[in-house]
């Protein structure tokens, strides 16, 4: 075989040694905590009860939005047929900016909005675009990789600061004389569901005169009153704000938006490379997305929120009734519909993952290096489509799992 091939391989093979291969599933059905799912090398699909989806408002599935899809694509074709500033930029697009700038107007003044493909590439954008040569980065350690990839990306120096550790930062920003800087952090952090101090780093922007640059991913659809994100939800307002929402996740289709005044908003559609080299994503994405945003300011978006809320709140209970006394498995404190079960070793949270897996559940089971050493978690995602008794299952199935000793007996 090619020496360049066989190279290839034995790093695959390295990682299966250490049982950290990655393997897909096939998703036979649509997106629903009730899911036919082919494993990697299964032969028959399986029905799984699933706590693992960002469809955190169980839209992904929505009748309406379907039909709001197929709408668009009778109206504009299936591609866009170009790049934004070449001839792929549609009404539709063009409603759904307006439409976004509109929801974030009163946490930003004078905001507009851009459409992106997906949320990955609205914060290389975003990074690269503001974070030139002039410029330093300020990014929050539990980042998301597309954040830790804008900045690569970007001309500017990176330095990060501790999990929000707000008195770090304030030190690292007043030792700083760049003429830019850029404070960047995750709203919600994924790994563990906890919000990031957004009114206090956006103090810190005011004080020592930066960007501050929030992704949204967790947040928007289902934090705030009507679903707007974080700065909603913390009633927070400045022009200093770039605001990125992402629209696969509690949006249930696909694409993001940056949100910012509109001069900032004017300079990425003139400098930043990954909005311009692109195909626009097709018209009647954006069009399902005009959909989608009235189902989550409406009413039924407040109802779907209501639900998530009251199984968050089942599931912190129901937890916390049969986490072992021993601490040896402990809940992170998380508000959101990311609810992290901190079991310690990788070997506990891959054999819980199984005892889940012989019930038919499916969670997460995340490990270092992607957390911390010591912090092996099952990472449970709630979603306002999962019924009282899915989350009973759950609770079922976990108190079972944790009644039996941390180490397994030699
Ligand atoms: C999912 C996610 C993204 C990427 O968004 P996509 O639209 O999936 O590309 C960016 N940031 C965070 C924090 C995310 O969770």
């Amino acid at each position: 075989m090619l020496r360049l091939l066989d190279r290839l391989k034995d790093e695959i093979d390295g990682l299966d040694a250490q049982s950290l291969r990655r393997r897909r599933q096939i998703a036979e059905t649509a997106c629903a905590p009730e899911q036919t799912l082919t494993l990697a090398g299964a032969t028959a699909p399986r029905t799984m009860l699933g706590f693992s989806s960002n469809d955190y408002l169980g839209l992904a599935a929505h009748p309406a939005l379907a039909k709001a899809l197929a709408e668009g694509a009778a109206l504009y074709g299936t591609g866009s047929g170009g790049s934004h500033l070449i001839l792929g930029h549609s009404r539709a697009h063009a409603q759904l900016e307006e439409r976004l700038a509109d929801w974030m107007s009163p946490f930003i003044p004078q905001a507009r909005s851009l459409f992106f493909c997906t949320g990955y590439m609205a914060n290389l954008a975003v990074l690269s675009a503001l974070g030139g040569a002039d410029a330093v980065i300020f990014s929050e350690s539990l980042n998301h990789a597309s954040l830790i990839d804008g900045a690569r990306l970007a001309k500017a120096r990176v330095e990060r600061y501790p999990h929000c550790d707000v008195a770090a930062l304030d030190a690292q920003l007043a030792a700083c004389d760049a003429p830019v800087k850029l404070i960047v952090s995750d709203a919600v952090f994924s790994m563990d569901g906890n919000i990031a101090p957004v009114a206090e780093l956006l103090a810190l922007a005011e004080r020592h005169d930066a960007w501050l640059v929030i992704d949204d991913a967790h947040g928007f659809g289902v934090l705030g009153a009507t679903g707007r994100g974080v700065l909603q939800a913390l009633s927070l307002r400045s022009e200093r704000l770039v605001l990125v929402g992402t629209l696969g996740k509690a949006a249930g289709v696909s694409g993001a938006f940056v949100a910012a005044h509109r001069t900032v908003i004017d300079y990425l559609v003139q400098r930043a490379r990954p909005y311009i080299f692109t195909t626009a994503a097709p018209p009647a994405v954006a069009h399902a997305l005009l959909a989608s945003l009235s189902l989550i300011e409406g009413e039924e978006g407040a109802e779907r929120r209501a639900r998530l809320r009251a199984r968050i709140a089942q599931l912190r209970r129901g937890l916390k009734a049969v986490l072992p006394a021993d601490g040896s498995a402990w809940l992170a404190e998380s508000p959101t519909a990311i609810q992290p079960l901190i079991v310690g070793d990788n070997a506990r949270a891959m054999r819980m993952m199984a005892q889940l897996d012989a019930h038919g559940l499916r969670v997460g089971a995340i490990r270092p290096p992607t957390v911390p050493a010591g912090t092996a978690r099952l990472r449970i995602a709630l979603s306002a489509s999962h019924s009282e008794a899915d989350v009973s299952r759950l609770l079922d199935a976990l108190g079972e799992a944790l009644a039996q000793p941390a180490k397994e007996a030699a």
